[in-house]
Formats: structure tokens, C-alpha cells, sequence
């Protein structure tokens, strides 16, 4: 089987994992958890990063930091993974969704302003399978109606909007090193920030909101989502591959959009210009007019050993986010939508397979 995506293992990974080992350090402290939260800002052009157990968890931690609560609206791309709504529920407050833009999936900027109420306290605009939000416009709104920011950068290591790499463009920034995630730590989160107040917060909520001077006195109550230092040494081996991986990616894509592009029937995924897609998980679109539906496909494939993955569902249209109101280009592309095999393993000749396989299943 071709899957859609598997970790690539960079070099240094056993190599630093195992002094983690020797250290006797294997749980939350220790020289590794600095050095790739370190490592990690300065990749992002940020002074700050906190690390986390995973990337659910870090926009938790991003929402309480700011302080989200009960009553709260925080505006979220309709179309994303569960996570970005699902953090805002923890804090009981309410995903308002907005309809994504047609070639980037993103968060619309000219749908946002209607869905803002004097409630609204966020926005949590998602780098979707690795191409940029538009942060310009985003922020620009954000400004005028005193909101906080979020990047949801969980599928956008290293990609760039005008120069800039996501995770630095907000007032924070939440990543995830899930394993199938361009780089991972097994599970694992982080989140940047040029905020240091804000990062001591977070510092403070993901280890129990542990009192500084007065060791097990809690004022609050907060979170064990800290990450380990074995994760941490496995992440900053993955993070000296970055570039790399990204790279492989970004060349794997080209190949796919060459080959895709002669066969018809797709939207192909985008990349803006002043913006550089990492694409996380190279995704395309059926055209409407394409006999051969999207399940039918993924089952065709899957017979010819290639594994290939739907888009994600829109969120207004699962119970606990359930709305009335219709997205129809989020709707669109959860209908038609499919990932293709993405890893940077993948060889030139499995994309020729996968595509000659597409074009045989749609003639
Ligand atoms: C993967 C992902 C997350 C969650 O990350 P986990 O580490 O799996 O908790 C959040 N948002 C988006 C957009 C993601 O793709």
C-alpha cells in the first residue's frame, strides 16, 4: 500500500532520542524541551515557543491564555480538522464558522466581518494542508474589532506568507507533530508567540497552573499537557530536516500537478502568490461534472494499493457544532475532495503509478 503520509526520519533522531535516554531525563525537564522550543522560534522568526503535548491541545492552551470563556465567539474556517473547533468548545465558548475562498480552502476575510457580534473575542484563521491564510486581510479586521488572532499552523510548518512563516503572522501561533504532520514528535504540540507574558501563561496552564513560589499551591485550575524531553529530542532531529522535507514535498507536488493537470477533471491546490504552500497533504478537488464520484475513486485506488484520504467534513455540519446556515464552498470540498499519497518517501515513480491509476479509473 502507497499511504497518504508517514513520518521521514531526518538523521539525528536515535541519535538524540538516546541521549535523552542516557540523560535520565525522560519526562518533562530536561536540556532537550528548551532546545527545540528554542530551535523552533527562531525557525519561525519568533522570540517564544511553548511545547505541548499535541496541537489540540495548544490552541486550548492558546484560547485560556486569552482568556476565552463562556459566552465568548471565536470565528473558524468551516472547513478545517475538528481540533480548531473543538478547543474552542473546551472553553465553553461558541465556534462561530465562516465559509472558506475557493482555490485556497481558507478562511474568506470578506465572510468574516457579518458573523462578528460584540461577543466575538477571536479568530482562529487555519493554514489548510499547508497553503497560507490571507493574514493581511485577517488581521487587518482583527485590528478594527480588537480580536486576538490564532494561527492554526498545525498543517503549515515552514510555509510562508510574504516572506514570513506561519506561526509568526498572529498573536500566536499552534502547531502539531502528529506523525502523519510534515515534521513530528510522535504526538506533540507547540505554540509561538513574540508574546512573552502570553508564553509565561501558557508555561503556567499546561503544567497544572502550578503556583511559582509556592510549589503545589493552584489559584486556578489548569493542565498537564506538557510534552516530554525524549519527544522534544526527537522533534528538534526532525526540525534540522524541515527544509528538506518541505522541499521533497514541494517538488512531489509539482510532479503531481504536471501529471494531474493533462488528465482534467480537478481543481488542483494552489499556491498564492508572495506565499509558499508546504503541501502537507496533497489534496484536489473533483469537478462537479466528473463522472466518477470522489468515494467511488478512493475505492478504486485503494484496490490498486494506493491510499488516499477524503477531506475533512464541515464542521457546521457535525452534531456538537451543528448549524442551519450553508457553506457551499466548504460543503464543496468536502464532497470532492481527496488527498493523495504525500509523503516525502514517496518515490517519482509512485506518482506516476497513483496518476496513471486516477486516469484509468476516470476513463
Ligand atoms: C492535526 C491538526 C490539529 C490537531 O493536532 P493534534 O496534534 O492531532 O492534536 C489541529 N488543527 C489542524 C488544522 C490539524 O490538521
Amino acid at each position: 500500500m502507497i499511504p497518504v503520509a508517514e513520518p521521514y526520519f531526518v538523521g539525528n533522531e536515535k541519535k538524540y532520542v538516546n541521549e535523552a535516554i542516557d540523560s535520565g531525563w525522560v519526562s518533562s525537564i530536561g536540556e532537550f524541551i528548551g532546545r527545540f522550543e528554542k530551535g523552533f522560534a527562531d525557525y519561525c522568526g519568533v522570540k517564544h515557543a511553548s511545547s505541548c503535548c499535541n496541537g489540540t491541545a495548544a490552541l486550548h492552551l492558546a484560547l485560556k491564555a486569552y482568556n476565552i470563556k463562556e459566552g465568548d465567539e471565536v470565528i473558524v474556517p468551516d472547513f478545517t480538522f475538528v481540533a480548531t473547533a473543538a478547543a474552542v468548545k473546551y472553553c465553553n465558548a461558541k465556534p462561530i464558522p465562516v465559509d472558506v475562498e475557493e482555490k485556497t480552502w481558507n478562511l474568506n476575510p470578506d465572510k468574516i466581518e457579518e458573523k462578528i457580534t460584540s461577543n466575538t473575542k477571536a479568530i482562529i484563521p487555519v493554514h489548510i494542508y499547508g497553503c497560507p491564510a490571507k493574514m493581511d486581510e485577517i488581521n487587518e479586521i482583527a485590528e478594527k474589532h480588537s480580536l486576538k488572532v490564532i494561527e492554526d499552523a498545525a498543517e503549515s510548518h515552514g510555509a510562508e506568507y510574504k516572506k514570513k512563516k506561519t506561526g509568526s503572522l498572529g498573536d500566536c501561533g499552534t502547531f502539531s507533530f502528529y506523525g502523519n504532520k510534515n515534521i513530528t514528535t510522535g504526538e506533540g504540540g507547540i505554540i509561538t508567540s513574540n508574546d512573552s507574558e502570553f508564553i509565561e501563561r501558557i508555561n503556567f496552564l499546561k503544567d497544572n497552573a502550578m503556583n511559582k513560589e509556592k510549589r503545589y499551591w493552584h489559584n486556578e485550575i489548569g493542565y498537564n499537557y506538557r510534552m516530554t524531553n525524549i519527544q522534544a529530542a526527537f522533534g528538534l532531529a526532525q526540525l534540522e530536516g524541515l527544509d528538506k522535507i518541505n522541499q521533497i514535498k514541494r517538488n512531489n507536488a509539482k510532479l503531481y500537478s504536471e501529471k494531474l493537470s493533462e488528465i482534467g477533471n480537478f481543481q488542483l491546490p494552489f499556491e498564492p502568490d508572495n506565499c509558499k504552500n508546504i503541501f502537507w497533504l496533497y489534496t484536489l478537488l473533483l469537478e462537479k461534472k466528473t463522472k466518477v464520484k470522489r468515494d467511488k475513486l478512493i475505492k478504486k485506488l485503494k484496490q490498486r494499493g494506493i491510499e488516499t484520504r477524503n477531506t475533512f467534513y464541515p464542521i457546521s455540519q457535525m452534531q456538537p457544532y451543528k448549524s442551519e446556515e450553508s457553506f457551499p464552498v466548504s460543503f464543496g470540498i468536502s464532497e470532492r475532495g481527496i488527498s493523495l499519497p504525500s509523503s516525502a518517501k514517496i518515490s517519482e515513480k509512485e506518482i506516476d503509478y497513483v496518476c496513471e491509476s486516477i486516469k484509468e479509473i476516470l476513463e
